[in-house]
Parts: structure tokens; C-alpha cells; sequence
């Protein structure tokens, strides 16, 4: 499978695609065609292990990478996780479900993808025989950025520098990030907010001359954002699994529509779901949930995307983004594959903050997106109501989910044609990494210390603390650099050396 850039130009190799992260002139790769899944594969599917589904999947779009390797990869990948089953899907009550995605090393979703891409890569090095060093450069709203520095931490011939919005993450994130082990990670705080971050790592991958700059110092750049490849197709395989243990836990029938909700902000979980209904898995229904910063909403209902708007920093501060990238990746699929829209379109984003789409996208988006936000008080609500009902403790991006995800169910209630369906909400990170939104959602009360915020949900909820955060407690930081945007790249050079 040969991948092509949004923005049009020549096809390269799937390896190629993973190395470069991002096309020539700032667009993404897609495969090019989407691979399909039949219904016989499907059914295969059914008797396989989460790490057995995953190298399926892979193998559909690497199809260069050796089939055998791409499984041992995703069992070893996948062992790192707590308990048995990587993603396991749970039930809540008849027709609701939770796809839980955060067993992983750093407890939120990042990890399903994060955990396979340092493979990936050093495998796309080899097939392309890349001797230099890789330079990983992520921006994160808190999560990519300490799943990227696990996954990476001391591989061979790789740095990685991640940068986030010094006052935009949570503390037990920024505690995570910058207690990271490694002789080749960094992690550097950013005065700004997460869209700051993400364009000025965007444009150093496009100049030219901060890759010049690069060479020289025989540094090869690549990205763990999910704008690379190699971050979005792994993410495709749990979409296959949740549908896999529907069918085999006998809450649907095989061919069945499922509907699925995604707490949304770089656009890139979702995305994942919409190529895995493209590659033939019957999801109905993909539930687009936002926060505050609803700018995904706005434009699924009236088809105008205008970044220009007010930024806030909410509870589910993974969610904090305005520039949604992989909706790119969206739009081209939307406009019939059209590359020279979809130029013009990001040209208008980036000089007058908006572009509208035509009628007929709109009304195509809306018979597969349905899209809605929470307010801070309706994910405190949410969170709090949901333990009240079922004893089970959301997170707040998840919490965000869940409450789009119900007043979309209410709202299909309604309609008296419309067969039931499972909603399954996917949850992308344990409770425990928010702790002190969760404990304010919990209980009304706030908590200075995440420490005494895990302790005390805890006790409240009796959910397993995952052991990676709970080892955090005792970890001193490493990194305290804090740099203006426009010094990113400078600090970049200073790391490399
Ligand atoms: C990254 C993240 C999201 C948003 O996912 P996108 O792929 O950026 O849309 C939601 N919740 C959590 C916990 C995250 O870490």
C-alpha cells in the first residue's frame, strides 16, 4: 500500500510516510485507497486476541512490514499493558458500553498507538536503509507528549522532544512528562496554549531549512503526532476489537450496526473510526463529543470550520485544541479526494481562520457524524450522575464523551424507526490521571494534592490505581525548561546538539 499526501504529489511507501510524518508542504498522508475488510475476515477476526486483531489491521496498509513481525511487535507492545486484554470493552447496562483505552504505561489512549510506533519506525528506517538519527518532535495537550517519551525512552539512534503548553496540562501530566527517564528525551514547556505548540512544530516540519539545519547535524526529523500514519492506523485496530466483542459476547449479531463516541480535539481517535467503518465495519453512528471548545461542532451542524473564537482550558484539557488536525485528512476523503480544495481550504484556515464546505459534504458528514459538546457543568454532572447510576468513575474527557453520547441516544429514543443500537462510549483515560477534576466531579470538593486526589477517589471508588502513576509519587522532575513558541526550534538545536 502506497500512501498519498491530502495535498496532493507523488505516492511514497508506507515506510517512507511513517519517516517523513508529515508530506511536503504540510500535507498528511492517507493510504491510497482505503484497504477494505470482508465480511469472512471479520468473522476470522472474531476468534483472535486484541494483539492478533491489531497486526491484522496493520497489516492491511504496511503491507511491507513481515506479517509475523508485526504481530510479535504488537504482543510485545500490548504485554506492557495492566491486565489482560489491551482495549477490553465493558458492559454498563444493556445497549451501553465503555472501550476502555487506557491500560497502557501512561493511562490514557495515546499508548494503543504510542506503544507500536517505535517499531514502526525503526523498521521503515531499516527497509529504507536510514542511517541517521531520528529526531521526534510532538506537540501535546498532555498525553501524546508522556506516551511518546515512554514509548521512545532510550531506543537506539532516536531523540524525542515533546513540547506542551506550560499552563495547559494537568499536574499529574506535566508530573509525568517531566519526571520521564531517558539519556534521549526531552520534555519543554511553552507559554501559549496547545494550538501555539502544534503550529510551531507544524512549521518547522514544513521549512525547509530547519530540516536543512538538521542534516547537517545528521538528524533525520519524524513525528509522533497523530498527523503521522504510523499513529492512526494502529488506532483503527480497536475500533475492529469493540465490534469483534460485541458480536462475540453475543450483544449483537454479526453485520449488526454499532454506534461509537469519541472525546474529540485533534480529531485523530475518531478519524480512526471513520476509516474503520470505510474498511467495512458496520458503525452507524460516530458520535463527535467536544468540550467548551466546541469548534468541531459548529462545524458539523452549519459546515463553516472558524478557529477565530475565544480559547478556554477546561477539565479535559487533552481536549483543549481549536486547530483539529486530522479533520484535513476528513475533508479530503469528503471532497471526493480533491487535493487542490483541500489546499485551498487549509490556505483559508490558516489566513482568514475559516472555510466552509459545500451542501452536499455537510449532508454527507451528517449521515455518519453526529456532533455535540459538554459545558463544564454538564461533564461534572455527568461524571458525578454516572457514578451515582453505575459505580463506575469517568474520567472528564470521557465524562465529555458520555454526555454527548446520551443526549444523542435520547434523541435516537425518539424516533420510533430507529432500531436500537449499542453505544459504545470509548474511554480514553483512567480517572486516576485527572485525579482532581474527577475527585471536584465526584464530590463537589477540590484537592490540592493529586496524590491525596488519587487516595481519595480511591477509597471513594475502589477502582485499581494503575502503578505507573502511583510510582510517579516518588519521582523528583528532570526537566524544568519553559521557552516563548518561537523558540521551539532553537531549543530543538540546542537538544540535538
Ligand atoms: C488525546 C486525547 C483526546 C483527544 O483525542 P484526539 O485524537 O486528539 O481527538 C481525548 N482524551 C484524552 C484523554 C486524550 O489524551
Amino acid at each position: 500500500m502506497n500512501f498519498i499526501s491530502t495535498r496532493g504529489g507523488e505516492a511514497v511507501s508506507a515506510a517512507e510516510a511513517i519517516v517523513r510524518g508529515m508530506a511536503e508542504g504540510g500535507g498528511l498522508f492517507v493510504p491510497e485507497t482505503i484497504p477494505a475488510v470482508s465480511e469472512g475476515e471479520l468473522e476470522e477476526m472474531l476468534g483472535m486476541n486484541y494483539p492478533e486483531r491489531a497486526a491484522f489491521i496493520l497489516g492491511k496498509y504496511f503491507g511491507e512490514f513481515p506479517q509475523e513481525e508485526l504481530l510479535s511487535e504488537a504482543e510485545k507492545a500490548y504485554a506492557r499493558f495492566e491486565g489482560e486484554d489491551a482495549a477490553p470493552l465493558v458492559k454498563i447496562e444493556d445497549g451501553l458500553f465503555l472501550l476502555e483505552l487506557f491500560h497502557g504505561p501512561t493511562c490514557a489512549f495515546k499508548d494503543m498507538a504510542l506503544s507500536l510506533l517505535p517499531y514502526l519506525l525503526r523498521k521503515s528506517c531499516e527497509l529504507l536503509g536510514i542511517k541517521e538519527q531520528i529526531l521526534i518532535l510532538a506537540a501535546t495537550s498532555g498525553d501524546t507528549g508522556k506516551a511518546a517519551l515512554e514509548a521512545f525512552a532510550d531506543a537506539e539512534r532516536v531523540k524525542v522532544a515533546v513540547f506542551y503548553p506550560e499552563e495547559g496540562v494537568s499536574k499529574m501530566q506535566k508530573l509525568q512528562m517531566t519526571t520521564q527517564d531517558g539519556g534521549n528525551v526531552d520534555a519543554v514547556g511553552v507559554k501559549g496554549n496547545f494550538d501555539d505548540c502544534q503550529s510551531a512544530v507544524k512549521k518547522i516540519f514544513r521549512s525547509r531549512e530547519c530540516r536543512d539545519k538538521l542534516k547537517e547535524r545528521g538528524v533525520i526529523l519524524s513525528s509522533a503526532n497523530s498527523i503521522n500514519i504510523g499513529r492512526l492506523v494502529p488506532q483503527i485496530a480497536y475500533y475492529f476489537s469493540a465490534y469483534c466483542d460485541l458480536v462475540t459476547s453475543g450483544q449483537i449479531a454479526a453485520g449488526d450496526l454499532a454506534d461509537f463516541a469519541v472525546p474529540t480535539g485533534n480529531f485523530g481517535n475518531i478519524l480512526a473510526g471513520y476509516y474503520a467503518k470505510q474498511m467495512g465495519l458496520p458503525v452507524g453512528t460516530l458520535v463527535c463529543a467536544s468540550n467548551r471548545n466546541n469548534v468541531l461542532t459548529d462545524f458539523f451542524r452549519k459546515g463553516t470550520y472558524d478557529k477565530k473564537r475565544t480559547f478556554y482550558r477546561t477539565m479535559s484539557p487533552s481536549m483543549d485544541i481549536l486547530v483539529s488536525s486530522n479533520l484535513e485528512r476528513l475533508l479530503f476523503e469528503i471532497s471526493g479526494r480533491d487535493s487542490a480544495l483541500t489546499v485551498e481550504r487549509m490556505k483559508a484556515l490558516a489566513n482568514a481562520g475559516r472555510y466552509s464546505i459545500r451542501a452536499e459534504e455537510l449532508k454527507a458528514l451528517s449521515q455518519t457524524f453526529f456532533a455535540g459538546y459538554a459545558s463544564e457543568e454538564d461533564t461534572v454532572e455527568c461524571v458525578y450522575e454516572f457514578f451515582e447510576e453505575f459505580n463506575y468513575p469517568l474520567d472528564t474527557h470521557t465524562g465529555v464523551a458520555m454526555h454527548v453520547a446520551r443526549t444523542y441516544c435520547r434523541k435516537r429514543a425518539e424516533d420510533v424507526n430507529a432500531e436500537p443500537r449499542p453505544m459504545v462510549v470509548v474511554s480514553t483515560a483512567s480517572p486516576y490521571k485527572f485525579p482532581q477534576a474527577v475527585y471536584y466531579a465526584l464530590t463537589g470538593n477540590d484537592v490540592k494534592d493529586s496524590f491525596k486526589g488519587i487516595k481519595r477517589i480511591h477509597l471513594i471508588t475502589a477502582m485499581k490505581v494503575p502503578e505507573s502513576l502511583k510510582a510517579l509519587r516518588y519521582k523528583l522532575p528532570r526537566f524544568k525548561t519553559v521557552i516563548p513558541s518561537d523558540k521551539i526550534f532553537e531549543e530543538v538545536l540546542n537538544f540535538v546538539g
